[in-house]
């Protein structure tokens, strides 16, 4: 495959592999990720992608002006809050990168101000953009520092007019001084207010607000993986912990007696409940709540788990958490990493409390960026 190149490469934080071919990242990914598990059992070669470009399905721009003063939209620099102007971006799907080029154009005519991160003072912050990978569905969320939005309706016609692909627009409403890209209220504009798509050959309803795998290709045979390490053969009750949206409890669910599923943000548990139901899916349960605390619960009365699928987010499960799997003894953990550091410190834990890794294997669901993803099966037993 021929390497792509980008302009913006030195200066932008997204990528830090592009200069690389595809297969030495992967080979240096192997070589990072191997380092931190093999300690505790061994790692299969890294799965990489077939085309790995234009993968994002979730697309997010930050709003500027450079110094003379024209309105920019981009991507951080590489640590900083310093906005890189981006006309085309080798990880995005090219129907995001396109709205937002539209919308950065569209915002002087409309007199929509940017939002200055040291004064404070500006409307738009951010550009989300979700794409559906499988339906085509699109979903612009325009983050605001207020609800009023000028001339709203005559602004989503124009951007329909040029993009009559987008399927719902909707204000997200962020009026705090954070780093934090989303803000908690949502306000309808056009279409439903979420897409759906197919992952796995199930149906997901993903909100603004709800996290969803930026790599739908990948995440396809990553979650496949999941569910031959947690070997169900229908009898098992089975804990997704940090579900989100349900996803990997709805696939396991065709292959287990009954799942639970915990997750701590609402909109992700409303949409893990609507899900279940697009899906005809009769076995799964979702709650919503910290995890550790959840399963520490049910630790305490008494209840079985034979299966343990969880997915943290990057700074990993919680002493909590791995104390009530100490406690509660599932024959199986599948633990599904995006940070093999934090992976690394609760298998230190894990397999010194009755627990062998088995074996993990990386997936590239990040390519180009340092990022990498791993799953990794866990037996009782030493
Ligand atoms: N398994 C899902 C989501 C994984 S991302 C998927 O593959 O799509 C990690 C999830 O953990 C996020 O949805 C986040 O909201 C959730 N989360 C973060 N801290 C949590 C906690 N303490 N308890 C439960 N869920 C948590």
């Amino acid at each position: 495959m021929d390497k792509m190149t980008c302009p913006y490469y030195k200066k932008c934080g997204a990528c830090n592999y592009l200069d690389l071919d595809y297969e030495e990242q992967l080979k240096k990914k192997y070589s990072y990720v191997n380092k931190l598990l093999k300690p505790f059992g061994k790692v299969e070669a890294v799965v990489g992608m077939h085309y790995p470009y234009y993968y994002r399905n979730k697309v997010h721009a930050v709003f500027d002006r450079d110094r003379r003063g024209n309105i920019i939209a981009g991507i951080y620099e590489e640590e900083s809050h310093k906005v890189v102007n981006v006309e085309e971006c080798l990880l995005e799907d090219k129907r995001a990168s396109a709205i937002i080029k539209t919308i950065r154009d569209m915002l002087k005519s409309f007199k929509i101000t940017v939002y200055n991160e040291k004064s404070g003072y500006g409307l738009l912050r951010h550009v989300l953009i979700r794409t559906g990978h499988v339906s085509g569905q699109i979903l612009v969320t325009l983050v605001l520092t207020s609800p009023i939005l000028p001339s709203k309706n005559n602004f989503v016609k124009a951007l329909l007019k040029v993009h009559p692909d987008i399927t719902s627009v909707v204000i997200n409403i962020n009026d705090k001084k954070t780093t934090m890209v989303l803000g908690e209220r949502n306000i309808l504009l056009y279409g439903k207010g979420y897409i759906e798509d197919t992952l796995c050959g199930k149906t997901f309803r993903i909100s603004p607000n709800s996290f969803y795998q930026i790599n739908s290709a990948q995440t396809e045979k990553l979650y496949a993986k999941a569910i031959e390490y947690a070997a169900l053969t229908g009898k098992e009750t089975v804990l997704d912990a940090y579900c989100g949206i349900g996803t990997i409890g709805m696939v396991a669910a065709d292959k287990a007696k009954r799942v639970i599923g915990v997750e701590l943000n609402k909109a992700a548990v409303a949409d893990a409940k609507v899900n279940a139901k697009l899906n005809k899916c009769n076995n799964i349960q979702f709650y919503q709540g910290d995890a550790g605390k959840f399963i520490e619960e049910m630790a305490e009365r008494g209840e079985k788990l034979d299966v343990v699928m969880m997915d943290p987010p990057r700074s990993g499960s919680s002493k909590e958490f791995l104390d009530a799997i100490i406690k509660m003894k599932p024959s199986k953990v599948v633990y599904i990493s995006c940070n093999p550091e934090t992976l690394a410190e609760d298998l230190r834990y894990i397999t010194k409390n009755g627990y062998r890794m088995e074996i993990a294997t990386p997936y590239d669901l990040f390519c180009h960026t340092r990022h990498v993803e791993v799953v990794c099966s866990l037996n009782r037993g030493n």
